[in-house]
C-alpha cells in the first residue's frame, strides 16, 4: 500500500488572545479521505488538521495544528515518508501582521487590521516533491473552475486537483452532497454531486489510476 499524507481542515490565524481569522472548512472531505483510505489501497500514515470537531480514526500519526505556519511545518517534517500528499486543507492565504498580546478593546468606529501573505504549503510541496510521489491538491472556485484549476496543477506543479464547483445550489462546505471536477493534465471530469464519503473513494481511485500510469 502506498503511503498517503492526508493534510486537512481550516487553518485559524490570530488577531488577538480571543479572536481570529479562518474560513468555513469542516474537514469533512478530509475526514472521509482517512477513513476511506485503507479500503482503497492506500496507507494514511499521517493526518495533519487545522481545528475540526471530528478527527478520523485510522491515521497512525494525527497532527492537530491552528495556523498555516505550523501546517507547513508539520507537513514538511514528513513529507520525505509520503508518496502521495493529498492537500485537502483550506489554508488561510492571509495573516494578521501581528498578534496582539492582549484582547483588542472596543475604541474607534474603524479598526484596520494589515494582513500578510502565508505560505502557499501545496506550491513548496510542488517545488520540493521527489519524482515518484504523487500530489494532490484542492481548488474551490465561483466562476472560470477548470481554467484555474487547470492553472493552478501547472503552477504549483501537482498530479491532480479536486475542483470545488461553488455556487449558490452547491455550497461544497460541510456535510453535505458536492460536485466537483478532477482535474488532471490530461482532463476534466466532472463528477455528479456525491456525499463526500463516495467522493473520497473517487478521489482515491483516480489517484490510484494516475500512480499506475506512471508505473506503479
Ligand atoms: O491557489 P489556491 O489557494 O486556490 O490553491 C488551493 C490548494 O492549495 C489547496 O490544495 C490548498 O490546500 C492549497 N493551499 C496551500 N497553502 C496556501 C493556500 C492554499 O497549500 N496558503
Amino acid at each position: 500500500m502506498k503511503r498517503a499524507m492526508i493534510v486537512s481542515g481550516p487553518t485559524r490565524e490570530a488577531i488577538d488572545p480571543v479572536r481570529y481569522i479562518g474560513n468555513r472548512s469542516s474537514g469533512t472531505t478530509g475526514y472521509h479521505l482517512a477513513e476511506t483510505a485503507r479500503s482503497c489501497g492506500f496507507e494514511p500514515f499521517c493526518f495533519i488538521s487545522g481545528p475540526v470537531n471530528r478527527l478520523p480514526r485510522s491515521a497512525a500519526a494525527l497532527v492537530e495544528v491552528e495556523t498555516a505556519e505550523e501546517m507547513r511545518e508539520a507537513v514538511m517534517r514528513r513529507l520525505e515518508e509520503a508518496e502521495v500528499v493529498v492537500m485537502a486543507a483550506a489554508v488561510s492565504d492571509y495573516r494578521p501582521d501581528r498578534v496582539s498580546a492582549v484582547k483588542i478593546k472596543k475604541g474607534e468606529e474603524e479598526l484596520l487590521l494589515r494582513l500578510v501573505r502565508n505560505p502557499d504549503i501545496l506550491a513548496e510541496i510542488g517545488r520540493r516533491r521527489s519524482p515518484g510521489q504523487l500530489v494532490a491538491g484542492f481548488a474551490a472556485e465561483t466562476e472560470n473552475g477548470p481554467q484555474n484549476a487547470r492553472e493552478k496543477l501547472l503552477r504549483k506543479n501537482v498530479d491532480l486537483i479536486v475542483l470545488n464547483l461553488v455556487t449558490p445550489d452547491n455550497p461544497a462546505f460541510g456535510d453535505c452532497p458536492n460536485r466537483v471536477c478532477l482535474v488532471t493534465r490530461e482532463a476534466c471530469e466532472e463528477l455528479p454531486p456525491l456525499g463526500k464519503e463516495e467522493l473520497a473513494r473517487r478521489i482515491w481511485g483516480k489517484i490510484a489510476a494516475l500512480a499506475e500510469e506512471r508505473g506503479g
